[in-house]
């Protein structure tokens, strides 16, 4: 398999051309950055992931982890990779510089961490977890526990965690069990059993650091009843140093359908009645400290959609330029062709593209969001980009990470039979990339988020605005050439999302039910809506290009195409959702 290539220029010119990164890079907080910086740490990255990271991405997978005396060993050559990364500060690109970090725009972390998912998915949840710690620690730790753990976080020295499932609670985080019981010495005795926990243990970094949610004995039911722990894998000294083995051990890995160089574990917390913790935030908010870390890692999830949708692509690409096999439909003379020049081939790569850089967009756009809502000037555009950013997350997670797994079975379709192969890493692909609709709240969760909840905060301002913006950008798209079609087409998608958001506002109170029986068809038919958007405004900015000084670029045209082919065969398959979200819950329960 051919190693990763970053594919660089669609990334900054998504950055830049669509989404506009320009408008970020003039907050004063960013004030140090700049495009010719962000273009310079993107080329490093690239090169970085090319070189160290992508090699790996097999081996983890043939080799998986070991687990042995309640320790992990990763892969070989994952501990020495990892060393690299920490010592080049891949680890603190958008860390505060109080702690170490670049204080970068979350935008670049995004692209960056899309680098690290396409090169090796399975590596690249060591980093997102921390990142989630450094996160929710910096927003609700004491400044002891910040002068105790962010500087180590961040640099990458010290890993986290993230631990909510148990066998009983899933995705009803209420559920769970762990205990939690206040000491003299004001920490607390955790015990309990979490399952299915990212890198619980691993000989990559010499401290791990488990965020660990647990019920105080007289905590109320459900998630109000729940606090948040930081339970060190080792205790810390009082300079800083390295103490005691905490009461905090792995006691098995599981055997999994993919990112087999990630160790999921079993955790047991307090088993000789030993586990240390400290209260993070405040007894009973443990949930509201854990939505920050999640927050973060639901958009890194998506992003890791569109890695792995980005991957395939562009191994199905090169594959079909390369694989000859009869003559194509509609050419000339006897020669036998590549497969891209087969109908159904080119339509399976476009639906590629265009769906990969549709998700990516929506990435980028709502890491421009939490960007602009930490660090606008204003506090009341900060409170309308949250907003916003939180209106979009689902899609960022449940569109992207769906279209991850679509994409990468399309790019098994291509390869045809060598595709199911394991050497061709195809299979690889979309064994990693099902993990991805799952953890991170699944996307059912995803969707009902988004139409049970997000478009009913604010007296549903933010997706009218979001709406609103792109009805005024089609209104504005000339009605010629291949944009009169994509205008047309637009517009289609904008009134049905349109129409079945006000629905399903309306319908919040009195037939919630109903409103959940179509969440999974409103969140796409809602993501192919912004999509569409992003991707047409790609189309128009490239217009421009092409017109100003760049008469035949390829790339350019490609933008045009990409827009034109997702208008065209892409929108038509979700305007039908309109039905089956309006038509509710009405044959789900039959029977009942
Ligand atoms: C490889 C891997 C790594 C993981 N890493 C971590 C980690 O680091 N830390 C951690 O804490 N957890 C982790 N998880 C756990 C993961 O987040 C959960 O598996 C996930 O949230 C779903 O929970 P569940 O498996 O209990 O499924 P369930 O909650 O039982 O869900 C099963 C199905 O029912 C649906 N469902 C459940 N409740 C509802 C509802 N109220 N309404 C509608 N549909 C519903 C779900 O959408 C799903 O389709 C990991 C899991 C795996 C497999």
């Amino acid at each position: 398999m051919a190693e990763y290539n970053a594919p660089l220029e669609e990334m900054k010119f998504t950055l830049f051309d669509v989404i506009g990164m320009d408008e970020v890079l003039l907050l004063d907080h960013y004030r140090d950055a700049s495009k010719d910086i962000v273009d310079a740490i993107m080329e490093e990255g690239s090169k970085f992931t090319h070189e160290i990271l992508s090699p790996l991405n097999r081996v983890g997978d043939i080799e998986g982890t070991v687990f042995k005396n309640k320790s992990v060993t990763m892969p070989k050559g994952f501990k020495e990779a990892y060393a690299q990364y920490v010592e080049n500060g891949w680890n603190s690109v958008t860390s505060s510089p109080e702690y170490g970090g670049m204080g970068l725009p979350v935008m670049l972390g995004v692209c960056l961490m899309e680098m690290v998912d396409s090169a090796n998915m399975a590596y690249s949840l060591c980093p997102i977890l921390s990142c989630g710690a450094v996160d929710a620690i910096e927003a609700h730790g004491t400044l002891d526990q910040k002068s105790t753990y962010m500087e180590k976080l961040v640099s990458g020295q010290w890993a986290g965690t993230m631990n909510l499932t148990e066998s009983q609670a899933g995705s009803d985080v209420g559920a769970l069990t762990t205990k939690a019981e206040l000491q003299k010495d004001g920490t607390y005795r955790i015990k309990g059993q979490k399952i299915f926990i990212t890198y619980g243990d691993h000989d990559m970094s010499e401290n791990i650091i488990h965020l660990v949610l647990a019920r105080l004995p007289d905590a109320p039911s459900g998630t109000r009843g729940i606090s948040l722990f930081i339970v060190p894998k080792f205790l810390i000294n009082e300079d800083g140093s390295l103490g005691k083995r905490n009461d905090a051990y792995p006691v098995s890995v599981e055997h999994k359908m993919g990112i087999m160089a990630s160790p999921t574990c079993v955790m047991v917390f307090g088993d000789a009645d030993d586990c240390t913790g400290y209260l993070l935030h405040e007894e009973g908010r443990g949930m509201q400290a854990m939505f920050t870390f999640m927050n973060n890692a639901r958009l890194n999830i998506g992003v890791q959609g569109v890695a792995c949708a980005q991957r395939a692509y562009q191994m199905a690409d090169e594959y079909a330029h390369e694989r000859v096999q009869g003559r194509a439909i509609g050419y000339e003379g006897q020669e036998k062709h590549t497969i891209s020049e087969h109908a159904d081939v080119r339509r399976m790569l476009l639906t590629m593209k265009s769906q990969t850089q549709a998700a990516r967009s929506i990435a980028y756009l709502t890491a421009k969001y939490i960007d602009l809502a930490r660090h606008h000037p204003d506090a009341k555009s900060r409170e309308d980009y949250k907003a916003l950013a939180d209106l979009l997350t689902p899609m960022a997670k449940g569109y992207t990470t769906d279209i991850g797994t679509e994409v990468a079975s399309l790019a098994m379709q291509v390869f045809g039979g060598a595709g199911y192969i394991e050497e061709t890493g195809i299979a690889q692909i979309y064994r990693d990339s099902r993990i991805n609709q799952i953890y991170e709240g699944t996307n059912g969760i995803q969707a009902m988020d988004l139409a049970g909840r997000k478009i009913s905060l604010r007296g549903g301002k933010d997706w009218k605005y979001l709406l609103g913006e792109m009805k005024e950008f089609c209104d504005d798209l000339p009605d010629k050439g291949d944009f009169s079609l994509m205008k047309r087409q637009f517009s289609k998608i904008i009134e049905t999302t349109m129409s079945c958001s006000v629905w399903a506002y309306e319908n919040q109170t009195e037939n919630l039910r109903s409103v959940m029986a179509g969440s999974v068809a409103y969140l796409r038919l809602f993501s192919t809506s912004v999509g569409a958007y992003l991707l047409i405004k790609g189309a128009k900015a490239a217009d421009k290009k092409l017109k100003k000084d760049h008469g035949n670029n390829i790339f350019y045209k490609e933008q045009i195409d990409i827009a034109y082919f997702y208008a065209q065969q892409i929108i038509p398959q979700v305007l039908g959702f309109e039905e089956i979200i309006k038509a509710g819950d009405d044959a789900l329960y039959r029977d009942v």
